[in-house]
């Protein structure tokens, strides 16, 4: 099928916005990414150190798959790219309690076999063998998920919008206003340059990739998407070479009964340690800081299951927005009453380790090609019954 060039503005430039603006660049489209600076922004969910790469999703078979075709890409990426910023060091989950069928662990791992991988297995005894830095006397199984790890997330973010460059994508400094619209159809959109001027720009199309402010810039979806604040803390340790794979993967310790997961040290010593849980809907301009509470809350998390790490200084905090849909799938579609808009939003928590997959599916979005995967991303509303993601975690 071919399709005509189109001109296309890209609102966001972290990961969603920039998978999309070099896939559909290498399409040949005329693409545009407008963001508030210089891409990546510092507040971008999507800038940050690290982000989990796996491909466990309980008994949801569908992210399991979407997961895989990532990787294939992340995979591809680290071969092509100048250096590999996806790093390949399994995923370390560990149980709290034997895994029974109907838990993440158990499901994740079946799903695993079921699908030809062999995750290792292991009990508390081989815990505190090979990974000794763990207390395995609260954790009596786990599993090394063998395909998955961590990605530089940041340093990602800027080699695709590189690349989007280099495929001809342009790039303008300024906050997103409003739309420009032509009755029911979309038109471009009216933005805020850096010198204080209000400008347009001009599309056949638009993108709206603006994560966790995607509700505030479009309020009609602001039932369906929710800006929600979520802490990670930074360690230092001394020693960073003691902390990382294979000594310490990236780890899930007890994901859905405890949200704690962390990631090993980079090479300047900073330990990340995040914690999924339901978090507090805010507006992305007041999100706050760490609280001391959390801070307590880490502290016995690590004196309990890192004792090492029980006095590690903090070296850094961040308050991290998930852009939450309702149901927890991501949310990738046209808004069927304001043609020519588009929107890819919705991460929830887990969307980085699909960057390798956001641009094809925005792409065929605009293109209106058949994509297998859209049909659980659609545009949709509360009232249509959804079953609540197998998103567990990042
Ligand atoms: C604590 C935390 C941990 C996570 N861990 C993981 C993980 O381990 N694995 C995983 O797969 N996922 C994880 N995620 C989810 C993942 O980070 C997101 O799904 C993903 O980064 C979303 O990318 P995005 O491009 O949609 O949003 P963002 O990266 O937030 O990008 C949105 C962009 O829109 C721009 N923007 C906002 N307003 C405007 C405006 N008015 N005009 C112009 N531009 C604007 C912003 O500047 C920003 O650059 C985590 C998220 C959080 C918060």
């Amino acid at each position: 099928m071919q399709v005509q060039p189109l001109d296309i503005v890209v609102v966001g430039g972290g990961a969603f916005g920039a998978a999309s603006a070099l896939e559909l660049a290498e399409r040949g489209h005329h693409v545009t990414v407008l963001d508030r600076t210089a891409s990546p922004h510092p507040d971008a969910s999507s800038t940050d150190i690290s982000k989990m790469i796996r491909m466990d999703y309980g008994a949801d078979v569908f992210y399991h798959e979407l997961a895989e075709a990532s990787l294939d890409v992340w995979e591809a990426w680290n071969a092509d790219w100048p250096r590999a910023l996806y790093h390949p060091e399994g995923f370390l989950v560990l149980s709290a309690r034997e895994a029974e069928p109907g838990s993440f662990e158990f499901e994740s791992e079946r799903v695993l076999r079921e699908r030809g991988y062999d995750p290792q297995h292991f009990d508390a005894e081989h815990l505190r063998s090979v990974w000794p830095v763990w207390n395995a006397d609260r954790y009596p199984e786990g599993y090394v998920s063998p395909r998955g790890g961590w990605a530089e997330s940041g340093a990602v973010v800027a080699r695709l919008l590189k690349l989007g460059r280099g495929a001809g994508a342009g790039f303008v400094a300024g906050s997103f206003a409003s739309l420009l619209e032509d009755g029911s159809r979309v038109s471009g959109v009216r933005y805020v340059a850096e010198d204080k001027s209000v400008r347009t720009l001009k599309a056949d199309r638009v993108i709206v990739a603006t994560g966790a402010w995607t509700p505030v810039l479009l309020p009609w979806l602001s039932d369906v998407l929710k800006p929600v604040a979520q802490p990670v803390v930074h360690y230092g340790v001394d020693d960073a070479s003691r902390w990382q794979s294979p000594v310490f993967p990236p780890f899930a310790a007890d994901m859905a009964g405890s949200g704690w997961y962390g990631f090993p040290a980079l090479d300047d010593g900073r330990i990340k340690l995040g914690h999924h849980a339901d978090g507090c809907v805010v507006d992305p301009e007041h999100r706050g800081t760490v609280s001391e509470d959390h801070l307590d809350l880490a502290r016995v998390f690590l004196a309990e299951s890192l004792p090492e790490l029980a006095d590690a200084p903090v070296v850094g905090t961040r308050v991290c927005l998930y852009s939450d849909s309702f149901d927890g799938d991501l949310w990738i579609g046209e808004d069927p009453e304001r043609s020519g808009l588009i929107v890819a939003a919705g991460g929830s928590g887990h969307g980085f380790k699909f960057t390798p997959m956001i641009g094809k599916l925005v792409a065929d979005t605009i293109e209106r090609r058949e994509n297998p995967w859209l049909h659980r991303f659609a545009w949709r509303s509360l009232a249509e019954p959804r079953q609540e993601a197998a998103r567990m975690q990042h």
